[in-house]
């Protein structure tokens, strides 16, 4: 299945199998599938990534497991695109839909899957989902995520050492059809007229990033009136390589301080992600009327969030009413703002009473068990 290939950085054209295409000879960018006159038009009964399959590769067979339109929660000031919500609880699940079509439709069995970590997990849950039974292909074992190897073991997945050279077809994170699932994102951001003016992604390779950006301009040549920022969030000097000479995209790089700072702000707002999806949040935040795209491992942390409620009881049983920041100070073991939107998460589900009484010429708002 050959399709029209397009350099996301020279523009240099070539008609070739995305699969194996996908790096561009003239200047090592990556390939993408180029549309000669596609129409924008939302099949809103196309499952999973294939409801924009006006503006995807026309493969012939349409495998989903119900990927995509992942909720968007407002958190604060910002919005959050939260791709735990696919079938394997990560963002490439969009593309192994695509991928798994044309693996299927050309009947390939026999195929070694390189690995990176979410991208293999998801391509071998689709491709094992239609009976295809791929190797994967893993540079070295400690640098392979734990609850990955024990999902290979699980399917009964063969691994490959040693950068042993293969002669199957070798399919990498990087190529065209991986960009064409991330794109959905643009549409579906598009779709649910969100007030923002920017999308925040976090960076590692830069694949997001333009996938997203690739989405954003289809809709433009389309006549769509579509009009994001794409912001692309990085650990300094790690990473984001395929942004260097991209100016549509703009890259923010920070250092571990602030990740960490980012990582500390997520869990009190109680999030458990992955460093870079903190960034993300955090970056969005900063810079505000974002959408920050949390790719994949974003979990309320309920028990945390129990204990400081847990406290707060226990502080109040005591009898005596006491305003937020007494009951803070009785015992400040979590931060102020954790107790804060505790209280006020109690009050608003009345699990607390409290009143407004007089302090001098003040009036202030005390609690007490209801
Ligand atoms: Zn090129």
């Amino acid at each position: 299945m050959y399709m029209k290939l397009k350099c996301f950085i020279c523009g240099y054209e070539v008609y070739g199998d995305p699969l194996t295409n996908t790096q561009c000879p003239r200047c090592r960018g990556i390939l993408a599938v180029h549309y000669t006159n596609p129409v924008f038009k939302i099949d809103s009964r196309g499952k999973g990534v294939w409801r924009y399959s006006s503006l995807l590769p026309d493969v012939g067979e349409r495998i989903s497991l119900g990927e995509g339109l992942t909720p968007i929660n407002n958190v604060g000031e910002i919005y959050v695109k939260n791709e735990r919500f696919n079938p394997t609880g990560s963002y490439a699940d969009r593309s192994s839909a695509i991928i798994t079509s044309v693996l299927k439709v050309r009947n390939i069995d026999t195929f070694t899957i390189l690995y990176e970590e979410d991208f293999t997990k998801s391509l071998t849950h689709y491709t094992h989902f239609v009976g295809l039974k791929p190797s994967i292909s893993i540079p070295r074992i400690d640098l392979v995520d734990l609850d990955d190897i024990l999902f290979f073991i699980s399917r009964g997945i063969d691994i490959v050492f040693d950068n042993k050279p293969l002669n199957t077809l070798v399919i990498k994170y990087l190529n065209p059809l991986t960009v064409e699932g991330l794109k959905t994102i643009a549409f579906e951001n598009y779709e649910s007229r969100i007030p923002v003016e920017r999308v925040v992604v976090p960076c590692e390779t830069g694949l997001l990033a333009l996938s997203i950006l690739k989405g954003f301009k289809e809709l433009k040549e389309r006549n769509v009136d579509v009009d994001y920022e794409v912001v692309a969030v990085s650990i300094k000097n790690r990473g984001c390589q395929l942004l260097n000479n991209v100016r549509e995209v703009k890259v923010v790089e920070v250092g571990d301080r602030e990740v960490f700072e980012a990582l500390r702000e997520a869990y009190e707002k109680g999030f458990k992600t992955k460093p870079l999806s903190a960034l993300s949040l955090y970056i969005a935040e900063n810079i505000g009327k974002s959408l920050a795209v949390v790719t994949m491992g974003f979990k309320t942390v309920t028990s945390r969030e129990s204990a400081v409620k847990k406290l707060i009881l226990e502080i109040l049983s005591q009898g005596k009413p006491m305003t937020a920041y007494e009951i803070w100070k009785t015992k400040p073991i979590y931060t102020l703002r954790a107790v804060y939107k505790a209280i006020k998460d109690m009050e608003n589900k009345k699990e607390i009473c409290f009143e407004i009484v007089s302090k001098g010429r003040r009036k202030i708002k005390v609690y007490r068990l209801c």
